[in-house]
């Protein structure tokens, strides 16, 4: 089977994999390089943010991390563990159950969070090192015969004639490639810098700021802005960023800054993972809307679209 992937980012990269690795020949098209995709941008740690609260989703995580979880020993892939604190500025803030089923998950106190932060858990999740991990994958890709071509694809129509399916694996942008006014951005801005020798990662249930060591650098972020669609990184927001981080260890008092990303949650009250077989003279699969959690379910809703593809019950 032929099949044309429209979108490079992660969400796409894995589908291609996984129907590549069934057989299929495989060709993906993305608009923009890697570096211009919310992929890149991504902290890229194991955990459901802003994604639908479903069973099928829990079933793409479990998939998801059992992949990952697999390339641990292989360190070119880029896969870390992230001892990881989630903290609350509210003493009376009820951690919500889920977080307890996280590896190693415990409830911490005061002594145990950094700054003015009253109470959290701490857990041990994946981190994919996006930098590594996105190489990683792309090499995969080119050594099983993959192909990846920069082009913008205005329709389904340019590539009915030469393929016998097509994946839309556009994130945010299927808001304008298929007209589906459900998916909207959420933007998220990160700064990188080196990492000055560093290792615990920090989140805050308040919301945008973490803060995730990565071997060399360190990702900090950041912003949660919804319906939000400029690229442009916003300057005073870095400051802030910075700011923040300043206060968590002295050793981040004069970061030396590598660069400063943003990118575009695709969110959609739930994820579009479906077979279509309206929108051209062949068969279309969907895949897109992952919210904040694109890393965290990519392998499970890659089989499941790889399935949906070869006609298998997904
Ligand atoms: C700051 C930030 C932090 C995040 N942290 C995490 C995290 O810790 N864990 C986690 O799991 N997730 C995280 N995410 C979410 C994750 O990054 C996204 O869910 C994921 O990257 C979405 O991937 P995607 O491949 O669907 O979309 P994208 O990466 O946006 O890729 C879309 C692709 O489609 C292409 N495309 C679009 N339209 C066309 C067209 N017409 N023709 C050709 N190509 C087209 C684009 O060029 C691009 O290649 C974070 C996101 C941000 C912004």
């Amino acid at each position: 089977m032929k099949i044309a992937v429209i979108g490079g980012g992660i969400t796409g990269l894995t589908t291609a994999l996984a129907l590549l690795e069934a057989g299929c020949a495989v060709t993906i098209f993305s608009r923009d390089p890697f570096e211009k995709t919310t992929s890149y941008a991504a902290g890229a740690i194991s955990y459901p943010y802003a994604i639908e609260d479903s069973i099928r989703m829990q079933e793409w995580y479990r998939k998801n991390d059992e992949v990952v979880y697999s390339l641990l020993d292989d360190p070119a892939a880029g896969i870390i563990w992230a001892y990881w604190k989630k903290c609350t500025l509210d003493p009376n803030f009820e951690i919500p159950e889920m977080y307890m089923k996280l590896r190693e998950a415990r409830v911490i106190g005061e002594s145990e969070c950094p700054l003015d932060y009253k109470k959290g858990v701490e857990a041990k999740l994946l981190l994919m090192h996006v930098g590594r991990y996105y190489p990683f994958l792309k090499a995969r890709l080119d050594r099983a015969g993959g192909m990846f071509i920069l082009r913008d694809i205005k329709n389904f129509g340019e590539l009915e004639k030469d393929y016998d399916l097509i994946v839309n694996a556009t994130g945010v942008y299927a808001h304008n490639f298929v007209h589906d006014e459900a998916v909207y951005p959420m933007r998220g801005q990160v700064v990188i810098i080196k990492n000055p020798g560093i290792n615990f990662h920090f989140a805050t249930f308040e919301g945008k700021n973490y803060f995730y060591p990565r071997i060399d650098e360190i990702l900090i972020g950041g912003s949660a802005e919804v319906g939000e669609w400029d690229l442009t990184p916003n300057d005073a927001l870095t400051q802030e960023i910075l700011g923040w981080a300043a206060k968590l260890d002295p050793l981040l008092k004069n970061p030396e800054i590598i660069n400063v990303r943003v990118g575009l949650r695709p969110m959609r009250p739930q994820v579009r993972l479906e077979r279509d077989e309206n929108s051209c003279a062949v068969p279309v699969i969907h895949n897109y809307g992952q919210g904040g959690a694109g890393y965290t379910v990519a392998w499970g809703c890659a089989f499941a679209a790889r399935d949906l593809a070869l006609g298998q019950a997904a």
